[in-house]
C-alpha cells in the first residue's frame, strides 16, 4: 500500500498535468462502477436471499440504497465543484488584515502571502484554504470549503459497504445455521466470493472516516495527525467543517450550512504562532 502511495506521489510530482488527465477519470469511474456493482449485488443477489422481493423490507432496502447512492454521488459532485482555493476569497481577503501578517506565510509558487493552514497543490496549481490533501476520487483538493462534502461522501461509502457487508454475512450464515454440514446446503461459491470482496471494499472508506475523525480529534489536518496547534476541540472542529447546521448536513449535500468563517482566521496556540 505504501509502495502504491509512493509511486502515485512520484508520478504526480514528475508530470502533474499528465497525471491529472489520466488518474482523475480512472479514479472517478472506479467509484461510479464500484458503487453500482455493489448496489446491484446487494439488491439483486443478497437481499432476495433474506427477504421477499416486493415485501416491505426489500422496498426499504431500495429506499436506503437510493439515499446512500444519492449522498455518495451528490457529495462527490459538490466536493468537486466547490472552489476551496485562496482565489475563491474576495480580493480584500486575499491579503492579510493589519496584525495578521505574522500568521500568514509566503508561497514561492504563487509568489504572495497565504493564510495559515493553506498550502500549495501542484495538481490544482494554486494554494488551497486549510488544505488536507488532493483526492483523486473527487478530482479535487480537500480544503476549508468542501471538507464537509468529502466527509459525508466517505461516510456514506462506509455506511453503504457496512450495511451490505452485514446483510451479506447474515445471508451466508443462514446456510450454516440451517445446514448440518453433511448435506449440500452450503453457501454458493459466489456468495462467499462476493462476501470476501465486500470485506475488502469496506476497509477503505471505514479507515478513511476513522482517519478523518482522528484528524479532527487532534485538531490537525490529515497529513499531520500529530498536529495539535489549533486551539479548538473535536466538536468545534466538526462544526467548523460541517457549518451552522452541523449534523443536518447528513441528509443531503444541498442543505445550506454556512461555515463559521472564510478559512483565513484560525485560533492558533500562542506558542505555535512562530511556526506560521
Ligand atoms: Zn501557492
Ligand atoms: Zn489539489
Amino acid at each position: 500500500m505504501c509502495f502504491i502511495l509512493a509511486c502515485t506521489k512520484y508520478l504526480a510530482r514528475k508530470n502533474p498535468k499528465v497525471f491529472v488527465r489520466i488518474s482523475h477519470p480512472i479514479a472517478v469511474l472506479f467509484v461510479i462502477l464500484t458503487t453500482f456493482f455493489f448496489v446491484g449485488l446487494q439488491m439483486f443477489y443478497v437481499m432476495p436471499q433474506l427477504f421477499d422481493v416486493g415485501g416491505m423490507m426489500y422496498k426499504l432496502g431500495w429506499l436506503l440504497a437510493i439515499f446512500i447512492m444519492y449522498n455518495i454521488f451528490g457529495n462527490m459532485v459538490a466536493c468537486h465543484i466547490t472552489n476551496t482555493s485562496v482565489e475563491s476569497l474576495p480580493k480584500d481577503r486575499q491579503v492579510p488584515e493589519s496584525g495578521e501578517e505574522q500568521l500568514w506565510h509566503y508561497c514561492d509558487i504563487c509568489e504572495k502571502l497565504m493564510p495559515p493552514r493553506s498550502w500549495h497543490c501542484i495538481l490544482c496549481k494554486c494554494c488551497i484554504l486549510k488544505r488536507d490533501s488532493h483526492c483523486l476520487f473527487t478530482a479535487s483538493c480537500i480544503g476549508h470549503n468542501n471538507q464537509r462534502y468529502f466527509f459525508w461522501c466517505t461516510f456514506f461509502m462506509a455506511l453503504g459497504t457496512g450495511v451490505a457487508w452485514a446483510t451479506h454475512t447474515i445471508a451466508t450464515m443462514k446456510y450454516f445455521i440451517y445446514s448440518d454440514l453433511n448435506t449440500d446446503n452450503l453457501p454458493p461459491f459466489w456468495l462467499i466470493f462476493t462476501l470476501i470482496l465486500n470485506t475488502y471494499t469496506l476497509a477503505a472508506p471505514v479507515s478513511s472516516v476513522i482517519l478523518q475523525i482522528s484528524a479532527l480529534g487532534h485538531n490537525g489536518p490529515l497529513h499531520d495527525l500529530n498536529s495539535d496547534n489549533l486551539d479548538i476541540a473535536l466538536w468545534e472542529n466538526f462544526k467548523m467543517i460541517l457549518g451552522k447546521k452541523v449534523l443536518w448536513t447528513f441528509l443531503s449535500p444541498t442543505v445550506k450550512s454556512p461555515l463559521a468563517h472564510d478559512g483565513t482566521q484560525w485560533k492558533i496556540k500562542e506558542s505555535d504562532i512562530s511556526e506560521y
